[in-house]
């Protein structure tokens, strides 16, 4: 089964609106129309319109890195699909380690948010990933099949058609530290392999598993030559554009 590659940037709370408008524009510049590569880029809230007109017309597509899985109303600080869909957001970032460290989001709220995204017409990231002493305790399947099964409750084989999954070892993310090749394609192995328990294979064979945690040009191909990485979540390497595109050049020549 040949998977699409798809490479996504997560620029977190990096690049004023200006800033951003300037990485989008020359990635975007790079990215030819029909690229061979998914290309996403997800920078913050206050950045997304002003992204969004600079990608206009290119094959980049735009993700947000949160949302509130509400309609609209009392939600101080807050943000709705429906105000990312207007701003032309095709993708969400969810269940990502940060915001399941620092803002104490658990699977059952990052399953809330899954199910309200594909409702809602929002194509979620789910990132799954284990901490170093989850590794160290040899829990590593475990952790992850929790966040896999608990952030799909719910969602049936025509959501899941529309759902990318992220790997991303929080000990590697940001750390300069990189699952080698052979550590992330005995998760990514997994992850499909739990997938196909539940939605049957041709569902499975379908979802891309993107890599993520300190992915860069250098370590790229031999990861993405894995049979089960599909791609890249990027965090660090995606604020420059170079490196960005260097990535997506990886993505391209290993399709
Ligand atoms: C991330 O936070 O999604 C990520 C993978 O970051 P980095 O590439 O900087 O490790």
């Amino acid at each position: 089964m040949s998977r699409k590659y798809f490479i996504a940037g997560n620029w977190k709370m990096n690049k004023t609106p200006e800033e951003g408008k300037k990485l989008a524009s020359e990635i975007a510049s790079v990215v030819s129309k029909d690229a061979a590569v998914d290309v996403v880029v997800c920078p913050s809230f206050i950045a997304l319109d002003r992204v969004s007109q600079a990608i206009e017309g290119s094959a980049v597509k735009l993700g947000a890195q949160n949302f509130y899985p509400k309609t609209n109303g009392a939600y101080t600080g807050e943000s709705s699909p429906e105000m990312l869909r207007e701003v032309f957001a095709k993708y969400v970032i969810l269940g990502h380690s940060e915001r399941r460290e620092y803002f104490g989001e658990s699977d059952s709220f990052v399953n809330e948010k899954v199910r309200f995204s594909l409702e809602n017409l929002l194509n979620p990231i789910l990132c799954i990933g284990e901490t170093l002493e989850e590794r160290e305790a040899n829990e590593t399947l475990e952790v992850v099949k929790r966040q896999l099964l608990g952030g799909l409750e719910g969602v049936d084989t025509d959501g899941l058609s529309n759902v990318v999954v992220a790997y991303e070892p929080v000990w590697a993310i940001g750390t300069g530290k990189t699952a080698t090749p052979e550590m992330a394609q005995e998760v990514h192995g997994s992850i499909r392999s739990l997938l196909t328990e539940k939605y049957g294979e041709a569902a499975a064979e379908k979802v891309r598993i993107l890599y993520g945690g300190s992915m860069k040009p250098s370590n790229a191909p031999e990861l993405l030559a894995q049979t089960d990485i599909d791609g890249g979540l990027i965090g660090g390497a995606s604020l420059d554009s170079k490196s960005f595109c260097e990535l997506i050049d990886a993505a391209r020549t290993a399709s």
